[in-house]
């Protein structure tokens, strides 16, 4: 009898076709109905899921009597819940590495496009606005040899450190729990508390994993530490940030811009956010590149095929049932 996989959000089309080759093949779709519902049922006897984007825990995978693995096309894994698959013996793996330079381009788009208010002054062109020469209204912030803060000097987080190291000459700050001295060697990157960072960067990007000490880890208090003319990104997850502080923060004028690709609630639909000029806001596409979606598929397939192959993935989230 053929294995059976569930294929919980839209993947790579050849990915698709491989799989299903290969495998008795269900598809969630919101199409079909509640989504919830059908991954309730179509778990019941299968043996792996793929996909990105959706809470998985006990409460729609608490049917499931011979799931193995669980492969997600994404590196962050807050949206499963990794005590619950351990607790049940189900493994989970993801895909590091493959989008960590593209997610760091974006991550220098939103900087730059933040810092010289790209995004406002396009439209500000596009309507005609441009009457004579462009006055202090429309005046960015210089990038050169700036002071760069990142939270979270992981794989990403260092990926943005090197463009702004040898790209723009910039002196690097860093903050996470444990200090990564030969990381931060290379790139003369100085240690620093989360509250020394703030007060020192012109700007500061965010690029830790959401984890229980992560969450809200800037709110209010560290907001209010940021220098008036700098610039916030963040690229990790929504709630890695207190966003009613940020929206506060930037509608006051206390920091210069914000840069946001990632929010507390998504697809983001309705937002104060909407209503500023200061705050650039991107759609999540940090790794929404056609190649690197395409590595991602190609790395989670294996992942996945690996665990129903009977062969140990080699990126997994839990590692300890090998
Ligand atoms: P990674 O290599 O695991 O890096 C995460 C870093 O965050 C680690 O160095 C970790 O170091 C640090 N960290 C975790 N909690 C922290 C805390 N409370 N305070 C300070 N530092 C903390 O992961 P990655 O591959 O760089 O990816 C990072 C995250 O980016 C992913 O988990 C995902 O959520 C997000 N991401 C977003 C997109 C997008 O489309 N926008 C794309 C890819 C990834 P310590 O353990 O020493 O603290």
């Amino acid at each position: 009898m053929r294995k059976k996989v569930v294929v919980f959000s839209q993947i790579d089309s050849e990915i698709l076709s491989r799989l299903q080759a290969q495998y008795e093949v269900v598809q969630i779709s919101p199409k079909l109905g509640d989504v919830n519902t059908q991954i309730q049922t179509a778990v019941q006897d299968a043996d792996g899921m793929i996909g990105a984007g959706r809470l998985l825990n006990a409460s729609n995978l608490s049917a499931a009597k011979q799931l193995k693995i669980i492969s997600s096309v994404s590196v962050g894994y807050d949206n499963y819940d990794v005590n619950y698959l351990n607790s049940h013996h189900i493994w989970l793996a993801h895909t590091p590495h493959v989008l960590t330079e593209t997610t760091a381009d974006l991550a220098f788009t939103l900087l730059m496009s933040a810092a010289r208010q790209v995004p406002a002054l396009d439209q500000w062109t596009k309507q005609g606005e441009w009457k004579r020469t462009v006055g202090e209204a429309q005046f960015g912030q210089g990038i050169f040899g700036k002071t760069l803060g990142i939270i979270g000097l992981g794989n990403i987080g260092t990926a943005i450190a090197r463009r702004g190291f040898h790209g723009f000459n910039m002196n690097i700050l860093y903050h996470n729990r444990h200090e990564k001295l030969e990381l931060a060697q290379a790139l003369s990157a100085q240690y620093r508390s989360l509250n020394e960072l703030l007060q020192q960067s012109d700007f500061v990007v965010v690029a830790v994993d959401l984890n229980d000490d992560s969450k809200e880890l800037i709110g209010v208090e560290e907001f209010a530490q940021m220098q008036k003319h700098a610039v916030f990104v963040n690229i990790a997850r929504g709630s890695v940030i207190n966003e009613q502080a940020l929206i506060d923060t930037l509608k006051n004028n206390q920091i210069f811009a914000a840069g946001l690709d990632v929010y507390k609630k998504e697809p983001l639909q309705v937002s104060e956010l909407f209503d500023l000029n200061n705050v650039v806001t991107l759609p999540h596409i940090g790794s929404a590149t056609a190649e690197t979606r395409q590595q991602m598929a190609e790395l989670a397939y294996r992942n996945l095929v690996d665990v129903l192959e009977g062969r140990t993935p080699r990126y997994l989230v839990n590692p300890q049932f090998s």
